[in-house]
C-alpha cells in the first residue's frame, strides 16, 4: 500500500530526504537478519519529526510499526505492507552526577561505555544486550539479576497522538520482559537512570565478565533474537527444549542452537518462515511432552 506522492514528498520536507526510505529489506534492520520488505522505513531525528510522521500517518490512516535495533524482531517473509518507524537515529547520552539520561535510539553498549568513563555503577547487566534504550525499556529488557526497572527513575514517553508525557518508574508498570509500552500504545522519547558511584576499572572488569560469559554461553556467531521464549514460571525454556531432544534441531535453515536450547538461530540463509515454523514446533513438542506454554519473547510482524 502506498502512500499519496504529495505526503510521501511532505514527510521527505519535514524529516529530511536522507531519513526516508522505500520498500527497505527488513532483513537489514534485524539481529535475525530475515524479513521481506517494508512498504516505507523512516527515521526521524527529533521527537517533533516523530509526532509529525504519527500525526500524518494517522490522517492518512496508514498503518505503522516502530522499532529500534531491531534486535528482538522477526519480520515476515512478505515484509511490512505499512511504515516502520526506526527510532535509532535520536542517541545523545548525557551524564551528570550520578544521573544519566539516554535517547531512545542510544544503544545500551553505549550508554554502559559512558557509566564506565563516568565511574558509574549499576548499568554493568545490560552492556551486552544488544539493543536501543527504547527496546530495553519497552521489553524491560534484563540479564544476570538485573532489569531496566531497577535503574529508570523517569521515563518521557510519546501517545499516539503525538503528546509528550513523562512517567516516574512506578507508573511504567514494569514486570518480566513487560512495560507500560508494551502494547505499542505509547513511544520511548528518553529515559533517566540513576547509577552509583564506583570505580571505572572494577565496573569495566565486571562488563568484561559479563561478556565473556555472555560468549561462552550464547551462539553469539550466528543472527538470533537472543533467548526467543520468556522464562515459563518455575521452569527454564533452555533446559526445556534440551530435554525434549530438540537441542541442535534444524528446520531448513533454521536451528536450535546446540550451544544455548533456548535461541533459535538463523544458521543457514533460513528464511522467516523456516524460523518462524521452528519456533511453533519447539512450542508445540514442549507442550507435548511436558504441558508447558512457551511464550514467545520475540516480537513478530
Ligand atoms: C544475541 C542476543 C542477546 C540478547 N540478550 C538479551 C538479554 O540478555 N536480555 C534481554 O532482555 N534481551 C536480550 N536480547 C533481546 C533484545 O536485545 C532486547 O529485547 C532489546 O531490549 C531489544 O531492543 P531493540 O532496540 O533491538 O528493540 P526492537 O527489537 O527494535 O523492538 C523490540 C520491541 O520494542 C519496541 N520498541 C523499540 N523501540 C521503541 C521505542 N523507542 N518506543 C516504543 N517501543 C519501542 C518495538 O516496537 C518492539 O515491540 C538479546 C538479543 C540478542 C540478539
Amino acid at each position: 500500500m502506498k502512500l499519496k506522492q504529495e505526503i510521501l514528498e511532505k514527510i521527505k520536507d519535514v524529516i529530511g530526504k536522507a531519513n526516508v526510505f522505500e520498500e527497505e529489506p527488513m532483513s537489514e534492520h534485524t539481529s535475525m537478519e530475515v524479513g521481506g520488505p517494508a512498504a516505507y522505513l523512516f527515521q526521524p531525528e527529533t521527537a517533533e519529526d516523530t509526532a509529525f510522521l504519527l500525526k500524518i500517518l494517522k490522517q492518512e490512516n496508514y498503518p505503522f510499526y516502530i522499532k529500534g535495533n531491531g534486535s528482538n524482531l522477526i519480520v515476515h517473509d512478505e515484509g511490512y505492507d505499512g511504515a516502520i518507524i526506526e527510532m535509532m537515529k535520536m542517541n545523545r547520552i548525557e551524564v551528570s552526577g550520578t544521573f544519566v539520561t539516554a535517547e531512545c535510539g542510544a544503544m545500551l553498549k553505549d550508554i554502559s561505555a559512558k557509566a564506565v568513563e563516568a565511574s558509574l555503577s549499576g548499568f554493568e547487566f545490560a552492556s551486552g544486550i544488544p539493543g536501543s534504550l527504547g527496546g530495553a525499556i519497552t521489553m524491560n529488557a534484563g540479564a544476570y539479576d538485573g532489569e531496566m526497572k531497577d535503574i529508570v527513575t523517569e521515563v518521557t514517553l510519546m501517545d499516539k497522538e503525538g503528546n509528550v508525557l513523562t512517567k516516574k518508574n512506578e507508573e511504567m508498570d514494569f514486570s518480566y520482559r513487560h512495560s507500560l509500552c508494551s502494547d505499542g500504545d505509547y513511544i520511548v522519547l528518553k529515559a533517566e537512570f540513576q547509577l552509583a558511584e564506583g570505580d571505572s576499572s572494577e565496573i569495566q572488569a565486571k562488563v568484561d565478565d559479563l561478556s565473556a560469559r555472555r560468549k561462552e554461553k550464547q551462539p553469539l556467531e550466528y543472527p538470533s533474537c537472543g533467548s526467543t521464549f520468556k522464562r515459563p514460571e518455575g521452569y527454564f525454556a533452555g533446559k526445556l527444549i534440551t530435554d525434549a531432544g530438540l537441542k541442535g534441531y534444524c528446520h531448513g535453515g533454521a536451528a536450535v542452537s546446540d550451544k544455548h536450547a533456548g535461541f533459535i538461530i538463523n544458521k543457514d540463509h533460513a528464511t522467516a518462515a523456516e524460523i518462524l515454523e521452528l519456533i511453533s514446533y519447539v512450542q508445540e513438542e514442549v507442550k507435548e511432552q511436558f504441558g508447558v506454554e512457551l511464550k514467545c519473547e520475540v516480537k513478530i510482524i
